[in-house]
């Protein structure tokens, strides 16, 4: 006899981020595709959550609390990204982290508009920088943009022509470090996992072993940028090194007729109940301030 096997996704965005759909759209297609539990992990915020958690009692989909924060080590040096799982998202020492964060990013889109501007390009009327609805702005949002406005064909060729690192809109993230951004989670009582480990240069064993020394507890093995082979290697690179996996899509909900990717990366349950009694372990220890 077959066991029914639970699905989680564990790396979401929604319009709190750079994703497409809202927290309840979010967890209404969570319900939809089948997934027992998901993690919203908006880039450098947590404003999505409540309606999340709230949705998820609608749809009988388990809301894990999350985060995705970037980090980089020094200027000019490869972004590294840290997700944080079951933080305390209402902690006030959190959220002024998160604050700063937030704050960086709407200078940095003003910015980012005036550079598009010298190269001629009006954003205008769309209250992009002004009027941000809440969400926490980044490039994808101009991207989105550029597009809209038919400057672009696609949201890649917005990042190769103007976003990308060294284009002409380009402007640098305010940056936290990955030591900073493991403590920030870690305060919160959350667990801190290195995002998509393969991306750059950060899938290498002492690179983890540096950010264990910094507390970092888990990898995210699964993501929708690894390969079969990649997969593999990270978990017994886990194993090795006693870390907690974790896999999502990384769905950022999908563009235009895109279907969102939500669920197409297969985690199992387990991964959650692996997360749970490490967040006990955190809430018992004297780690917590
Ligand atoms: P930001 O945090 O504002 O620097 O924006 C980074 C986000 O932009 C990433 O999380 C992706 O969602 C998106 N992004 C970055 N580079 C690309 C690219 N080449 N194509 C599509 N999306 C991208
Ligand atoms: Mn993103
Ligand atoms: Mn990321
Ligand atoms: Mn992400």
């Amino acid at each position: 006899m077959q066991h029914e096997v639970f699905y989680v996704d564990l790396h979401i965005h929604t319009t709190f981020s750079d994703g497409a759909l809202s927290p309840t759209e979010v967890v209404a297609y969570a319900s939809k595709v089948g997934l027992s539990a998901i993690s919203i992990t908006d880039h450098d915020t947590v404003d999505g959550m409540q309606e999340a958690v709230d949705a998820g009692k609608v749809y009988g989909v388990e809301v894990i609390p999350g985060i995705e924060l970037s980090a980089q080590e020094n200027a000019g040096s490869q972004e590294m990204h840290i997700l944080g799982y079951y933080i305390d998202w209402k902690s006030q020492d959190f959220n002024a982290a998160l604050d700063v964060l937030k704050n960086a990013r709407k200078q940095r889109a003003k910015t980012i508009f005036q550079n598009l501007k010298k190269s001629g390009i009006e954003l205008d009327g769309d209250g992009l920088v002004e009027n941000t609805g809440g969400k926490n702005i980044g490039r994808l949002h101009f991207a989105k943009a550029l597009v809209e406005k038919k400057y672009v064909g696609s949201i890649s060729e917005a990042f190769q022509k103007f976003l990308g690192s060294g284009r002409s809109a380009y402007v640098p993230k305010y940056f936290m470090s990955p030591k900073n951004a493991i403590e920030i989670i870690k305060k919160a009582g959350g667990i801190p996992v290195l995002a998509h480990p393969y991306y750059g240069r950060y899938g290498k064993k002492d690179i983890f072993k540096e950010l264990i020394n910094c507390g970092l507890m888990g990898i995210e093995a699964w993501h929708k940028s690894h390969p079969p082979n990649i997969v593999k290697k990270f978990l017994n690179m886990a194993e090795e090194l006693n870390l907690i996996v974790t896999g999502g899509s990384d769905c950022h909900g999908g563009y235009g007729k895109e279907v969102p990717l939500m669920g197409r990366i297969k985690v199992p349950y387990r991964v959650v109940e692996e997360l749970e009694r490490a967040e006990e372990k955190i809430r018992n220890c004297c780690c917590r301030s």
